[in-house]
């Protein structure tokens, strides 16, 4: 299985290459050329181990690695860094399955690809004859910068770099950074909001000279982007894991359809999900959730990107995003992988924020129903859930539930339903307690926390406890100009 670039430049990249580039040197993403496809019945899938599906699943994407090493990198993600041997339940609850991706060291659904990347680089690196040291450097508003650095904490022959913006993460999230172990993990905060970081990583990675001296010491840097393969491919397993719990459980008959819901930002997670049904998974529609950032929703109705709106600040900010990077794929294979095509719409939204895509583009994509929903829809789903089910989601999760709920009602489709869970509502709980009606004004976060274990009846997780009591090991803060002397200290 060889890789090609969605916008030409690039073809018959290997997979661990591809992983190494994470994006393709004409700014486009890799696909493979070819979707693969199951190598058995789905019923084959019923009763295997987290590990065993993403065995299977993963080597169907990522033929150049070989048994031994897949399954090292898997046996070395999905280990006892979760808290639960399934990895990823699937509990039913109310007219839904919630898909339980939380269950990893930052209790929140990038986990289930960022503790697997690391040792997918390395293997990559080890591959292609590249002995430099991997730095990962990113910019992050919170969730991915932790996530990232829990997964390549203490690897060897990696170190990862992360600048958050000051006043712009949580308290809990910035505690989440500033305790995070490993020799090899370094956290700046820097004097700016996140597109200023951002701006400054870019600046980074478009610097040869700087680069060119690390290279002299052995450096190589690197993102943890979620355009990178490596992240993409680890997630489609979860999605035949569901189905297979599914059929365990009696649930659904042999072949019978699903639809899938998934609440989404960067539009990696669906179109996992959507590479899962193109390997033969029986899913009906994907549910696209987006929150009052509905760019998406739009885009499924009416066939127009257009990113030139207010950008909304909400209760679900991993899915505050205007542009979703991972949608140019769909774009790529509804146009029947047409690079130039791609090219040019790509170009199109850079150069006036819109583009809009043909009627034979609009009907490969009929399996995707987009929808969104308000924040007071938000709150109230989550407020609805409690009482329902005694069951208490996320902000993330709610936007998709409260989608779920609108898409069924508008369709009378009554086939059974995954819904991605993508975070735990201890991750928000200043906002899931408002949302129950709780008092949350000055109030400290961990007794939040404590009030919310309480009410939902649910052991505080084990890495709340630890962001808790562990000591603060992180302390560097940084102005803009001087991000690159910062990255050049810790490395030295
Ligand atoms: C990143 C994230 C999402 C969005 O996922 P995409 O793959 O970017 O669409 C949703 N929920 C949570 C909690 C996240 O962290």
């Amino acid at each position: 299985m060889l890789y090609q670039s969605t916008r030409g430049a690039e073809k018959g990249v290997s997979a661990s290459l591809a992983i190494l580039k994470g994006l393709a040197s004409d700014g486009g993403l890799f696909v493979p050329e070819e979707l693969p496809k199951f190598d058995g019945p789905v019923e084959s899938f019923k009763g295997l181990s987290y590990q065993e599906t993403a065995y299977r699943v993963m080597k169907a994407f990522l033929t150049d690695f070989t048994e031994e090493e897949l399954r090292h990198c898997i046996d070395s993600a999905y280990d006892e860094k979760f808290d639960t041997k399934e990895i990823a339940p699937l509990v039913k609850k109310d007219n839904a399955y919630f898909l339980e991706l939380f269950h990893g060291r930052t209790i929140a659904f990038k986990d289930m690809a960022l503790s697997i990347l690391p040792h997918l680089m390395v293997t990559s690196a080890k591959k292609n004859g590249v002995e430099d040291k991997i730095v990962i450097l990113t910019a992050t508003s919170g969730d991915t910068g932790k996530a990232a650095m829990a997964g390549f904490q203490d690897v060897p022959g990696t170190e990862i770099i992360v600048f958050y913006p000051k006043d712009g993460v949580s308290r809990f999230q910035e505690l989440q950074m500033r305790t995070q172990k490993g020799a090899n993990t370094h956290v700046s905060a820097i004097v700016g909001n996140f597109d200023d970081a951002q701006t400054g990583v870019k600046q980074i990675f478009g610097d040869q000279a700087f680069k060119e001296e690390l290279k002299k010491q052995g450096i190589i840097l690197s993102s943890a982007n979620s355009i990178n393969i490596g992240r993409l491919v680890p997630q489609v397993a979860y999605y035949v894991y569901a189905y297979a719990q599914l059929l365990s459980s009696g649930e659904i008959q042999d072949g019978e359809e699903i639809n899938v819901c998934v609440p989404t930002g960067n539009f990696g997670n669906i179109l996992a999900a959507k590479l899962a049904k193109e390997m033969g998974l029986p899913i009906a529609k994907l549910i696209c959730a987006s929150n009052e950032n509905r760019v998406l929703t739009d885009f499924f109705k009416e066939g127009i990107y257009d990113k030139n709106r207010k950008f909304i600040l909400t209760s679900s900010p991993s899915m505050d995003i205007l542009v979703s990077s991972n949608l140019e794929r769909l774009i790529y294979l509804s146009a029947s992988r047409d690079a130039e095509k791609t090219a040019s719409l790509m170009k199109e939204l850079s150069d006036s924020g819109k583009y809009s895509i043909t009627e034979d583009m609009k009907n490969f994509m009929n399996d995707f129903y987009g929808g969104y929903a308000e924040e007071d829809q938000v709150f109230a789903c989550i407020r609805e859930m409690k009482e329902k089910a005694g069951y208490v989601i996320d902000p993330h999760t709610a936007v998709a539930k409260a989608v779920y709920d609108q898409y069924r009602k508008e369709s009378g489709d009554e086939r059974k339903t995954v819904i991605a869970s993508t975070a735990s509502p201890f991750k928000f709980a200043p906002v899931v307690m408002k949302a129950l009606g709780e008092e949350v004004e000055n109030i400290d976060v961990f007794d939040l926390i404590s009030k919310l274990s309480e009410i939902a009846s649910v052991k505080e997780p084990a890495a709340v406890q630890e962001v808790k009591t562990a000591e603060i090991r992180h302390n560097t803060v940084c102005e803009i100009p001087d991000l690159e002397k910062t990255v050049a200290d810790f490395l030295k």
